[in-house]
């Protein structure tokens, strides 16, 4: 087989750590696989190289941040293939333009465009483990160095798979798998077998730190199978692959919560065509990302009020504008409230089964946590709470959809 195996941070965080994955690796290799391995940079070391630039300027050019913030994964690139080397097996370090990982030219944040594998896969047939640098690649016509995005490495090595049909893309990680939710709030929380691409994808989205997003959404675009393991145990992991009948069976897979969470409410807005455009076009522009959006329009039907979510760090800035755009569309008060969370439930087998909603609301109402906000998906529903029943609400959902193990 051909394995990509992708290892984070906290797996390359010291000498000893990578001389533990080299062992890993060559073991696989050993046991007739040809290896490709990405690595990311050593834990800490890629914010402590945006610190460094902002010690520097409060506004550093991005092109300059890619050459940066690329250092840390050549540093991890190397290490390791001399790790494998020092094992007695042939090792080849490439950096991401070297591994021919073509992307466009949004500094700091490119999307992967196409992977030239042909070296890679030459240097596969000639009998070396080849390991390769996240999170990097390079424009096509002028050879700039980029950078994919935080957690970039996860769609580094999903995307590497794809393009050399590897066939399974192993993540290596600090937790031995994704859970049905996060076990240090509920200690029974179990580990998944498996779970579908979307399931995955809105786990990830929610807040799920185990795999970045877009790697999710390029696994599943691709087909890849990706396993994500811990590289301190050898447990089996969690396949993240295509939905199975097994899976539309359970209705809840797994509970997520997002604190990251504040409120805005323009109350006695004029209840005519356009105005919900106005606003959202100018917070759209600030470039700021809205989750839930709730319009209500009231009973005499000649005003209407609008609540919407933001991330926590983003509400000052999106509040000042609301006001100014509060002013322009003559609303009457405009108010915000950042003590909110957001739970979710989610599950492939809710698209098959009705009454799932309102089992959730039940469960809520019968501890006296009230719902701020609802919003729901195909196969998830979120609610907006108070924060302080955050815990209990995961606890309460948990027990009430069987997620133990
Ligand atoms: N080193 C990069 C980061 O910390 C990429 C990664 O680790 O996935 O965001
Ligand atoms: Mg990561």
């Amino acid at each position: 087989m051909l394995i990509v195996q992708k290892y984070g941070g906290t797996s390359v965080a010291n000498v000893e750590r990578i001389k533990a994955v080299a062992e890993r690796v060559v073991r696989t290799a050993k046991e007739g696989h040809k290896v490709v391995v990405i690595v990311s940079a050593m834990s800490g070391e890629t914010d402590k190289l945006i610190n460094l630039a902002h010690q520097i300027s409060s506004n550093p050019s991005e092109r300059e941040m890619d050459i940066l913030l690329s250092s840390g994964e050549r540093v991890t690139t190397a290490l390791t293939a001399m790790a494998i080397e020092a094992l007695g097996h042939k090792a080849l370090a490439l950096t991401g333009w070297q591994a021919g990982i073509i992307t466009d030219a949004v500094h700091t944040k490119a999307k992967i465009e196409k992977i030239e594998g042909g070296r890679v896969l030459n240097a596969l047939d000639n009998g070396y483990i080849v390991v390769i640098a996240g999170f990097q690649g390079i424009t096509e016509t002028e050879g700039e160095i980029t950078t994919l995005g935080r957690g970039g490495s996860d769609l580094s090595a999903v995307a590497i798979a794809a393009a050399l049909k590897s066939d399974l893309c192993e993540i290596y990680t600090d937790v031995d798998g994704v859970y049905t939710t996060d076990p240090n709030i509920v200690p029974e929380a179990r580990k998944m077998d498996k779970i579908s691409y979307e399931e995955m994808l809105e786990m990830a989205s929610l807040g799920a730190k185990v795999l970045q997003t877009r790697s999710v959404e390029f696994a599943m675009k691709y087909g890849v199978p990706v396993v994500v393991k811990s590289s301190f145990s050898d447990n089996e992991g969690t396949l993240v692959t295509k939905e199975d009948e097994d899976m539309e069976k359970v209705i809840v897979s797994g509970i997520t919560y997002d604190k990251n969470q504040a409120k805005i409410t323009l109350i006695g807005l004029p209840d005519k065509p356009g105005i919900a455009a106005k606003l959202f076009t100018d917070i759209a522009n600030a470039s700021i990302v809205v989750d839930m959006i709730v319009q209500n329009v009231s009973s005499d039907g000649k005003s209407a009020d609008i609540s919407f979510t933001v991330a926590k760090t983003d509400l000052q800035k999106a509040f000042r504008l609301t006001e100014n755009i509060a002013k322009e569309l003559q609303a009457k008060e405009v108010t915000s409230r950042d003590d909110i969370s957001k739970i979710s439930i989610v599950g492939v087998g809710m698209r098959t089964h009705s009454g799932v909603a309102a089992q959730m609301f039940n469960a809520l109402a019968n501890h006296g946590i009230n719902i701020l906000m609802i919003s729901t998906s195909e196969i998830k529903v979120s609610c907006v709470i108070e924060s302080k029943y955050t815990e209990l609400s995961v606890r309460v959902l948990h027990d009430t959809f069987g997620l133990a193990g």
